[in-house]
């Protein structure tokens, strides 16, 4: 507390990431970072971008990343928004297009920035109680709104919903941006992207942190009709012009084109999941299922908070919230086969 700090400053209540442990050799299965490292082209590409030109601003408008990104999905760069990790573009996303007059909506059980932006920027919200088997159900989102957002997959629980289910929701909503932060749509669902052209209201998320292997890199955007991305073009020229450094732009650039590399990994991240899943699952855990690189997990006769303290002291590093509802789960990062492996066999000792 200090009595420099404005009034806002004194009410935050901020995120906080999962640990990042310096140095050590445990293994980290706890901030879904992708197992693998980037293409060895994206590498290339970074070495190529560290040059004398460094001295010059980038490109504030990112446009040959916008364009690389727009070709891969095939839409139009003006459909394009790019920023420094997709929790920039969350951010300017809260401030330009979700703070109405009513309050948003997102679901109880959420990836915890939602409210953090909400106190952020003044934005009022409800959150939406999950089924009891932790899905959206999207008639619970009908009543009055200033904008609705969600992860699909959902983040902690990894449960997707149909586009046939985002639709009704564009629908029935249709004066309201409805966001869909796809953080993990890469691992196994179909990207709302392909209706943007339809709805002028949807906006899309997505971020190169977790399917592409570039959390280090802070590479998201946004897709959505043009007068979307004009709010958040406006904003982010109100706050930083350059969000992207060459070399995050160069390193963008490469992992679309190297498109090979993106799709094996995505399907080795896929097949040990399931392979997880089932060694959880013959272990006792009752596990939801997951279209993301993580899995949600409880045992019926262990205590979660105990079981990730006892996988930490053998040098696993699970992520454990401290939540009403989700308190007994353990959200598990899909590790390379060894490190499931790995895990799979301290927990065997501990349940
Ligand atoms: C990881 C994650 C993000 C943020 O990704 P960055 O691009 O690394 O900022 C956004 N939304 C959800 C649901 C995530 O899990």
């Amino acid at each position: 507390m200090s009595r420099f700090w404005s009034r806002i400053v004194h009410q935050l209540d901020p995120y906080v990431p999962g640990e990042q442990p310096r140095g050590s050799n445990l293994v980290k299965l706890n901030t879904n970072e992708n197992p693998y490292g980037p293409s060895p082209k994206v590498l290339e590409a970074i070495r190529l971008g560290v040059s004398d030109r460094l001295r010059l601003y980038p490109d504030p408008a990112s446009q040959t990343l916008k364009q690389a990104i727009a070709d891969y999905h095939g839409i139009l760069p003006e459909q394009v928004f790019v920023g420094n990790g997709s929790d920039e573009v969350l951010a300017h996303v809260f401030h330009g297009l979700l703070k109405h007059d009513s309050p948003i909506l997102f679901p109880d059980i959420t990836y915890s920035f939602y409210p953090v932006y909400c106190q952020l920027y003044q934005i009022d919200y409800r959150s939406v109680p999950l089924t009891d088997d932790f899905r959206i159900d999207v008639a619970d989102y009908a009543q009055t709104n200033g904008g609705i957002i969600f992860p699909n997959p959902n983040a902690p629980t990894g449960c997707l919903l149909s586009l046939e289910a985002i639709e009704t929701l564009l629908n029935t909503h249709k004066d309201s941006v409805v966001v869909v932060d796809e953080a993990y749509i890469d691992f196994g669902g179909e990207s709302a992207i392909a209706l943007i052209d339809q709805y002028p209201n949807l906006l899309v998320t997505q971020t190169l942190s977790k399917s592409r292997s570039l959390a280090g890199m802070r590479i998201g955007f946004a897709a959505g009709h043009p007068d979307l991305i004009e709010a958040l073009i406006r904003v982010k020229d109100s706050f930083n012009s350059y969000p992207l450094d060459m070399l995050a732009s160069a390193a963008g650039v490469a992992a679309y084109e190297d498109k090979a590399y993106f799709e094996q990994t995505c399907q080795k991240v896929i097949h040990s999941r399931e392979k997880l899943t089932t060694g959880l699952t013959e272990m006792g855990f009752e596990v939801l299922p997951s279209a993301a690189n993580f899995v949600f997990a409880r045992h019926p006769s262990h205590d979660a908070q105990s079981l990730a303290s006892a996988l930490r002291a053998e040098g696993v590093i699970v992520r454990h919230f401290k939540k009403p509802r989700i308190d007994q789960f353990l959200r598990i990062t899909v590790g390379t086969e060894s490190e499931n492996q790995l895990l799979l066999s301290v927990l065997d000792t501990l349940v």
